[in-house]
């Protein structure tokens, strides 16, 4: 039990086996809410059926807890703000969605994945798409904004539709981030109207990130650089929601030999065969002190 107002929180996505990339930032989060004597949350980020497996769930709790790391709540410990899963939040995230749909401050969008897949092409624009974790989201041109698919606004469900929340053109979303200084971000320069919930019915990160920080009183946000962007849509998202945002802290990314960011794929760096080549926490934490690592806005 602590008194302090600090609340960090590490929010792991059972879709691959954690990498040293992820260890670091997550020992980040460990560290600064450590030095606050506060308290730290494990939140599961299990959102997309799709790509998330139960087996990786178990993994990533197992191998931060051989790294080191200690939560005081989670999904295996409980804490007054369960469930610590995002599968089981979604009355959370659907609320958050009715009172979104009620100001207008989304849109039904009825683009198909063809469309989607034209403007994915348009230069510098990722390739994401609907199925990254939409940070990494096209640009979109606002074809939907003013159809007004009335028979999606009259729905109580939000399924069926990709939601597009409406960001402000031409604003410039300015936040002071604790390791990587002030940041700037124009909506409709930077990103444009991101998805929020999948037509799938599946929420988005967007939405369950800002809700669920809120809703488990986090304090500080402790996460990769590639995150940058999306805290931009985020402030826009919390402030639509009328709920005060967290303090940000964007960690540098560990980067390969060709300055590329490490990715799941890189399964020799897996926290799992570090271990199983005999490596022990400290040799880890040892490695990526002398990893490089880089902060590039993605
Ligand atoms: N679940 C995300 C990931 O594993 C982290 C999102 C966040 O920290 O906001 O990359």
């Amino acid at each position: 039990m602590t008194n302090s107002p600090y609340r960090g929180r590490i929010a792991p996505s059972p879709t691959g086996l954690l990498h040293l990339g992820h260890a670091r930032t997550f020992w980040n989060a460990f560290e600064r809410a450590r030095q606050s004597s506060g308290t730290l949350v494990l939140r599961n980020e299990d959102l997309d059926p799709e790509r998330s497996r139960a087996e990786f769930a178990t993994a990533f709790l197992e191998d931060l807890r051989w790294l080191g790391i200690e939560w005081q709540e989670g999904p295996d410990v409980g804490g007054p703000f369960a469930p610590y899963a995002q599968s089981e939040r979604r009355d959370f995230y659907l609320s958050a969605w009715r009172r979104l749909r009620d100001t207008g401050a989304i849109y039904a969008c009825i683009c198909s994945r063809k469309d989607l897949a034209q403007i994915a092409q348009a230069p510098h624009e990722g390739v994401g798409g609907l199925q990254g974790d939409g940070n990494d989201e096209p640009l979109y041109p606002g074809t939907c904004r003013e159809r007004g698919v009335e028979h999606a606004l009259a729905a109580n469900d939000p399924r069926g539709f990709n939601w597009r929340f409406r960001v402000p053109d031409g604003r410039v979303i300015s936040f002071h981030d604790g390791k990587q200084s002030e940041q700037r971000f124009t909506a409709g320069v930077d990103f444009g109207d991101f998805v929020l919930w999948r037509r799938d019915d599946v929420p988005a990160y967007q939405l369950a990130a800002v809700v669920d920080d809120d809703a488990m009183r986090i304090t500080e946000v402790v996460r990769g650089c590639d995150l940058l962007r999306s805290t931009a849509r985020q402030l826009l998202l919390a402030e639509a929601l009328g709920i005060a945002p967290p303090a940000y802290y964007h960690c540098d990314l560990v980067t390969d030999a060709r300055g590329e960011r490490l990715a799941k794929r890189h399964d020799a760096l897996s926290l799992r065969s570090l271990r199983a080549a005999g490596h022990s926490p400290a040799d880890v934490r040892k490695m990526w002190e002398t990893e490089s690592s880089a902060c590039r806005k993605p």
